[in-house]
């Protein structure tokens, strides 16, 4: 259905499912790891997200609590966000790894207080 891979592309995976809930976090973290102002995910059910080939190069790092962020152990890419005990069969994907199009109906910004002075948005 939607298909998305990393920056050297030895990534690959899919989602079996169109992600439910779509957001845009202006935490610290993201922004430490992602290296840019926010970090847009879309979420759905673990198991609806499906790595094609190169799993075994994910990268995991226990930023916080239980959290879990994964990125290519390659060239750095961030794929997932997981662990939150609150939503533990979910998982959330970086919107920007996705190769096919995908338009999310609402977008909602999370943790605005902290985000980059010099970011303009409306
Ligand atoms: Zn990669
Ligand atoms: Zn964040």
């Amino acid at each position: 259905m939607y298909q998305g891979s990393c920056l050297c592309g030895k990534i690959k995976y899919r989602l079996l499912s169109k992600p439910k809930k779509v957001t845009s976090c202006h935490c610290t973290m993201c922004q430490k790891q992602h290296g840019a102002a926010f970090a847009t995910y879309g979420s759905l059910l673990k198991a609806d997200l499906e790595y094609v080939v190169g799993k075994r190069l994910l990268k995991s790092y226990n930023s916080s609590g239980t959290i879990k962020r994964k990125f290519c152990g390659e060239c750095g890419s961030n794929i997932e966000w997981s662990g939150s005990s609150n939503f533990p069969d979910w998982t959330s994907v970086t919107l920007s790894t996705l190769d096919t199009p995908f338009y999310p109906e609402e977008i909602s910004n999370i943790y605005t207080e902290t985000r980059q002075c010099w970011l303009k948005y409306s």
